[in-house]
């Protein structure tokens, strides 16, 4: 079976250095935050060329904690995306505040911008692009709309570690980027976390204070906080993990153009990688019509493949009650019905590319002739 991702395979390349790193951290008595994770943010926020960070438990504590330094609270609404995984809108309702949808553009199925300056009311608040797949969102657009309008912008980037817009890093183009370190991610925890980015100081001291019961200092709780704190152990374990994401960025980039090659001609066209920006492929993901019979077609020849995301979040009726319609938001409907995601991960193999591919084809022609 090829799996979608191969997480031992990863740990099988860093046995040596991620044991050595664990050893370190229980060996030394720090466990919830620490040092490993204050040494990690700073190479994090560099990464990002941005200048600060505070690293949290998940990718949606990063997102809730992210909208509530930015002001966002009971009342507010805030801009994204239906097209995305159910945490970006769970943690704007996290909030109080309402998400409000702009559908994605039929490209890239990012935020379709032109869409955003009739989404604006006194009630908005900030404007949450998602960079789905790995691909940044159309963040000049995004941002002009965001400036003229006094709203503050927050990147999820949990797909995104490393991708870049115009030569901009994500998470470093809006007021706040939000990253997950989810297993699955680019840059995966042995366990859960995820991280804010932000070069603006006062907001990175709020957001430490909110990760930690809002203390200002040991007992002195000036801020609604939460317990968000990352752990000590998955500090020291990312900060092995950061030193290799560049190369494995190269290589789910070689992988995908790989089966952009071998899949060349045959109609799957979408989501489309855009010259300006650096995808980082988390997902490679291709559109057809008969997309479920490809998914069975596959998994009954040893490949796994998986919908991401099957159902649009405003069609979510525990997160968006009876608010919206079906054709709503036409894009990202049809999308979700058409999308779907082939193993890819930095240690594939190419020759598992070429069979992927050959059978992809293969499925594709045959259908053609009937
Ligand atoms: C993974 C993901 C999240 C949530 O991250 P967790 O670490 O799982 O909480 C949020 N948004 C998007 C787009 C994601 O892919």
């Amino acid at each position: 079976m090829i799996p979608l991702v191969d997480l031992k395979a990863q740990y099988q390349s860093l046995r040596d250095e991620l044991a050595a790193a664990a050893l370190r951290v229980l060996e030394s008595g720090y466990y919830a935050l620490g040092p490993e994770v204050e040494a990690f943010e700073g190479e994090f926020a560099s990464y990002c060329e941005s200048s600060g960070a505070v690293a949290v438990n998940s990718g949606t504590s990063a997102l809730h904690l992210a909208l509530l330094a930015a002001g966002v609270g009971p009342g507010d609404e805030v801009i994204t995306v239906p097209f995305t995984f159910v945490a970006t809108v769970a943690a704007i309702q996290y909030t109080g505040a309402r998400a409000v949808f702009a559908d994605v553009e039929p490209r890239t199925l990012t935020m379709n911008a032109s869409e955003l300056k009739g989404l604006i009311t006194s009630r908005t608040k900030a404007i949450l692009p998602v960079h789905l797949y790995g691909q940044m969102a159309e963040m000049d657009a995004i941002l002009e709309v965001a400036r003229a309008h006094g709203l503050t912008v927050i990147e999820d980037a949990a797909q995104a570690h490393g991708a870049e817009y115009k030569g901009r890093r994500a998470g470093s183009m809006g007021d706040f980027g939000c990253f997950s370190f989810y297993p699955s991610k680019n840059l995966g925890a042995c366990g859960e976390g995820g991280i804010v980015v932000s070069s603006n100081p006062e907001h990175i001291r709020v957001l430490r204070m909110l990760r930690d019961w809002g203390q200002e200092s040991k007992y002195r709780h000036v801020l609604r906080g939460f317990n968000y704190r990352m752990d000590n152990l998955q500090g020291a374990l990312l900060r092995v993990k950061l030193r290799r994401l560049e190369q494995w960025t190269e290589l789910r980039r070689a992988h995908a153009a790989s089966y952009d090659a071998q899949l060349a001609g045959l109609g799957l066209v979408g989501p489309e990688a855009l010259p300006d920006r650096r995808h980082v492929y988390h997902l490679y993901a291709i559109r057809l019509r008969n997309r479920d019979r490809l998914r069975e077609y596959l998994r009954d020849r040893g490949v796994q493949s998986e919908v991401h995301y099957p159902i649009p979040v405003h069609r979510m009726e525990v997160w968006c009650g009876q608010d919206y319609a079906a054709g709503d938001f036409p894009v990202a409907e049809q999308a979700a019905t058409e999308v779907l995601s082939l193993p890819l991960y930095a240690e594939l193999r190419p020759e598992s590319v070429n069979q992927i591919a050959r059978l992809v084809r293969e499925f594709v022609l045959g259908e053609g002739e009937r």
